[in-house]
């Protein structure tokens, strides 16, 4: 596996494979590799003949009061793991190689942005789809692999691509959880033992609501219960919303495609899940 810090470099490595006619797959990510990575990673590699690791904590997608400075960073471990499930390029840029002096370009999918944890980060998914795009480009990729965990991610992500004709396709991959049902996530390492331990309630309630609204209890009555239900555990819940499952439109009565989602704080920690009719298609058809 090589690693290669710069854009340029690694764009025409990947220029190179395309002409070779080798198929390119691309796993984006912010680094402190866990599970839920190597899920995509290894997909990539079982689906491709080269598999690209992006890891770079993109500081557009921080609010100013988040958590950039101490987001984890585990280089050793990262590229070890990646070497291990198949990856065969480990792209690092830095900031500075990502945005260059005078960069100022943006892009914004307003409305699949806006709702959501588009309320409380407010510059999250611009951020987000900016640095995609950029990474998008430069790798050159037949697929690229994102998780189903940061559901409105992926939806503004499928939304750009379609909008701007971008030559990938996206293959939005299941959440791996822990053996409790908590969605791993990078940032469960804030969390203190007692915390992770009450952690698990939240995947647990998210689960009983989505039963109840399959089983033909209102969002109206079934989505306060399940606030509550968290707030009452200890969590501060940001939110939780039935949305259409792509358009990320308000539902007030429970049809498909739709997507339950929740943000939740605990302690240090903002944990998010979600439960979708994507994600229960992909379980039925494995
Ligand atoms: P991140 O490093 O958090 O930006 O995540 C990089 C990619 O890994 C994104 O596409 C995430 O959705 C995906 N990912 C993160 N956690 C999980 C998980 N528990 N299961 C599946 N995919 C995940």
């Amino acid at each position: 596996m090589r690693v290669i810090s710069s854009p340029h470099e690694v764009q025409r490595q990947c220029l190179a494979w395309r002409e070779q006619g080798r198929s390119i797959g691309f796993v984006p990510t912010m680094g402190a590799l866990h599970a839920g990575h190597a899920s995509l990673i290894e997909r990539s590699a079982r689906e491709n003949a080269e598999t690209i690791v992006s890891v770079f904590v993109n500081p557009l997608q921080f609010g100013a009061n988040e958590d950039l400075a101490a987001y984890p960073r585990t280089f050793e471990d990262d590229r070890r793991l990646c070497e291990e499930r198949g990856a065969t390029l480990l792209w690092t840029p830095t900031p500075a190689e990502m945005y260059p002096p005078g960069f100022q370009t943006q892009v914004s999918v307003p409305e699949v942005a806006a709702p959501l944890c588009g309320v409380s980060r407010p510059v999250h998914f611009g951020g987000v789809a900016t640095v995609v795009l950029k990474l998008l480009l430069v790798a050159q990729a037949n697929r690229a692999y994102f998780g189903l965990k940061d559901y409105q991610q992926c939806m503004v992500l499928s939304r750009m691509v379609a909008d701007l004709c971008v030559p990938t396709e996206l293959v939005l991959c299941p959440t791996v959880r822990e053996p409790d049902g908590l969605a791993m996530s990078s940032r469960n390492r804030y969390l203190t033992a007692q915390e992770r331990q009450l952690a698990a309630e939240f995947p647990r309630v998210l689960r009983e609501c989505w039963h109840e609204l399959h089983s033909g209890v209102t969002p109206a009555e079934c989505l306060p219960r399940a606030a509550n239900c968290l707030s009452v555990a200890g969590f501060r819940v940001d939110y939780l919303e039935l949305r259409h499952g792509e358009t990320l439109a308000p539902l007030s009565t429970f049809t498909h495609p739709a997507v339950l989602a929740a943000a939740v704080y605990l302690g240090k920690a903002r944990l998010i899940d979600n439960l979708s009719s994507v994600a229960d298609r992909l379980t039925r058809t494995a």
